[in-house]
C-alpha cells in the first residue's frame, strides 16, 4: 500500500553523479589530502563528468549531500596485497606479538570473492560487485607502518584496478583500531574502470586477526566489509557523544554486533538507507521527502531500506546543511539478529561544527547520527513505542507488517 497525502512530493532525478571527495579513516579522524575537495557543484564539474539532471529543485542539504558522494555501480577491481611484517616491527600498530600468519593473496581473494562480494551483492541488490583480484607480497621493513604497506601496494598496482586492500600478516594492537579505509582522492573519469587506485589512493589496510586460523573455513569479514564501505565513501553512524562505533544496526559503526547474538555469524549486519542512497543502489525515485511546514502531519508507508524495491527513505529537511531520513530496519536478511525490527532516524550533519572544520562538512567529512533509542540502537520505533521528536519534527509508527507506516509532524525549532 502506498499512501499519497498531498504535501508529499516525490523527487525523481535521473542521476549518473559523480564527482567528489576524499577522506575518512577507520580508526580516527583524518585530514583531507591536500588537493581534495569536498564540495563540487553539478554544474562546475570537469569536462567529461557525467551531469546530474534534476526535475525538480532538491532541498539544498540533500542537493550537496547527492553532490557530494559518488555512484558505485557495476565491478569494482580491488586488487588484495599482503603486508609481510618482519618480527620486532615498532610501528605502535602492530601487536607485539611474534604471531605471524602465512598469508597468500590467491587465497585471500578468492576468501573475500566468496564472502564479502556476495554481501555487496546482497547489499546493493546486484548494483555492486566487488572483484577481488592478487595483488602482492609487499615485504616490510622493521619500521614501516601500515601506511607505508598500503602506499607501496597502491604505487604498484595495475592501471585497471580501482582499488587496494592490504592485509598485515601482524595482528593489530589491542589498543590499535582493526583498519582503516579511505574512498581516495577525486575521480572525475567515471566509471570505476577508469579510476586506477594508484592515482586516486584509493584503499584499505586489516591487521591478521579476521584470517585467523581460530575463525575456521569462513573467515570474519565483517571488518574487511566496513573498511570496503568507506571506499565507497561511507561514514560511520552512532551518536553524538564522541564513540562513533556504537551502533549495531549498522556495518558503518560496529560491524562485529551480530557476532554477539550469533557467535557463528561472520558478516557485518546490513546498512542505514543513507548509504544506499549516497552509492545510488537507492534511487532517488523511491524516497519521499516532506517539508517542514507547521500544520498536520503526514503518513508515510515506507518498506525496508534493505530491501528492493519501493519508497525505502523518507526524508525530513532541517535546515541548508542537514536532514533527517527516516527508514524501516525489519528483522531480517542479513538484520536477523534484531531484537525487534522497527524504524529509525538518522540525521545527516554536513555543518562545519560536524567534522571541528572552517568549511562544510560534505563527503566523508558528513556525520550520521542515530537519532532514535540509545547505544547499540536496537530500541527502534514500533507502533508500541512512543514517537520521537528532534529537529522540530515528531516521527510516530502506527503500523508495521510489510511496510511500516509513519506520521510525522513538524512543529517548529
Ligand atoms: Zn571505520
Amino acid at each position: 500500500m502506498r499512501l499519497s497525502p498531498t504535501r508529499r512530493r516525490r523527487w525523481r532525478i535521473v542521476l549518473a553523479v559523480l564527482l567528489i571527495s576524499s577522506v575518512g579513516a577507520c580508526s580516527s579522524a583524518t585530514d583531507a589530502p591536500p588537493n581534495a575537495a569536498t564540495s563540487s557543484p553539478p554544474n562546475t564539474a570537469p569536462p567529461g563528468s557525467p551531469t546530474t539532471t534534476l526535475e525538480h529543485s532538491l532541498p539544498p542539504s540533500v542537493h550537496d549531500f547527492l553532490s557530494s558522494t559518488s555512484a558505485f555501480l557495476g565491478t569494482d577491481r580491488i586488487e588484495v596485497w599482503v603486508c609481510e611484517v618482519p618480527q620486532g616491527a615498532t610501528d605502535p600498530t602492530f601487536n607485539r606479538s611474534t604471531l605471524r600468519l602465512a598469508l597468500d593473496p590467491s587465497v585471500l581473494s578468492g576468501l573475500l570473492n566468496k564472502y564479502v562480494t556476495a554481501y555487496y551483492q546482497q547489499l546493493s541488490h546486484g548494483a555492486y560487485q566487488p572483484a577481488f583480484l592478487p595483488g602482492r607480497i609487499h615485504q616490510m621493513t622493521v619500521d614501516e607502518s601500515p601506511q607505508d604497506c598500503l602506499d607501496a601496494a597502491l604505487n604498484s598496482s595495475a592501471a585497471t584496478t580501482s582499488g587496494v586492500l592490504a592485509v598485515a600478516t601482524a595482528e593489530n594492537a589491542a589498543t590499535a583500531a582493526g583498519g582503516f579505509g579511505t574512498i581516495g582522492y577525486i575521480c572525475a573519469s567515471r566509471p570505476l574502470s577508469r579510476c586506477p587506485a594508484a592515482s586516486t589512493r584509493r584503499g584499505a589496510y586489516v591487521g591478521a586477526s579476521d584470517f585467523h586460523p581460530d575463525w575456521g573455513p569462513e573467515p570474519a569479514v565483517d571488518l574487511e566489509e566496513h573498511e570496503l564501505g568507506h571506499m565507497l565513501g561511507w561514514t560511520h553512524s552512532g551518536d553524538d557523544i564522541g564513540e562513533d562505533h556504537n551502533s549495531g544496526i549498522d556495518v558503518m559503526s560496529n560491524s562485529a554486533a551480530p557476532r554477539s547474538f550469533d557467535p557463528g555469524r561472520r558478516d557485518g549486519q546490513d546498512t542505514l538507507g543513507i548509504n544506499r542512497l549516497a552509492a545510488r543502489w537507492l534511487p532517488l525515485s523511491d524516497v519521499a521527502i516532506d517539508q517542514p511546514i507547521q500544520g498536520t502531519a503526514q503518513t508515510f508507508a515506507l518498506r525496508p531500506s534493505t530491501g528492493a524495491s519501493g519508497t525505502r527513505l523518507l526524508v525530513l529537511p532541517v535546515d541548508s546543511n542537514r536532514f533527517l531520513t527516516v527508514e524501516y530496519l525489519p528483522k531480517s536478511g542479513l538484520d536477523s539478529f534484531f531484537p525487534t525490527g522497527g524504524v529509525t532516524v538518522t540525521l545527516i550533519d554536513q555543518s562545519p561544527a560536524a567534522c571541528n572544520q572552517a568549511t562544510r562538512c560534505l563527503g566523508p567529512r558528513r556525520r550520521q547520527l542515530t537519532e532514535v533509542g540509545t547505544a547499540p540502537f536496537f530500541d527502534l520505533l514500533t507502533p508500541r513505542s512512543g514517537e520521537w521528536t528532534g529537529q522540530g519534527w515528531s516521527v510516530k509508527v502506527t503500523g508495521l507488517s510489510d511496510v511500516a507506516t509513519v506520521q510525522v509532524k513538524f512543529s517548529s525549532r
